[in-house]
């Protein structure tokens, strides 16, 4: 029984330590920016710019799959404020974006 309990303390150490490590090596740093955006856009989630509601329209833009502007129920000063933003706020590899309006 004791030599039970101590092989799972032990496995449970191993497994344990393991998690941890995985978890500093494959760490990747979040892109504040889809947050922000996200929050800058209008918050309908209705799917008309063709991504899974605001925050895959954010997240579209930020990763590269999205070069235009497609959310059409946006206001004007808005889009030039996310378009702007994402000219000139680099993300966690140094890089801007530039959307075609
Ligand atoms: S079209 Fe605009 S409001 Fe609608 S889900 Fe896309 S980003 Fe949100």
């Amino acid at each position: 029984m004791v030599q039970a309990i101590l092989m799972m303390l032990v496995l449970g150490a191993i497994l344990g330590a393991g998690l941890g490590i995985a978890a500093k090596v494959f760490h990747v740093e979040p892109d504040t920016r889809v947050d922000y955006i996200s929050t800058q856009l209008p918050g309908y989630n209705c799917g008309g710019c063709g991504y899974p509601g605001c925050t895959g329209f954010a997240e579209a833009m930020v990763s590269g799959d999205a070069d235009s502007w497609k959310c059409k129920p946006c206001k004007a000063d808005q889009k030039a404020k996310i378009i702007d933003y994402l000219k000139n706020t680099p993300g966690p590899d140094g890089k801007t974006i530039t959307i075609k309006g």
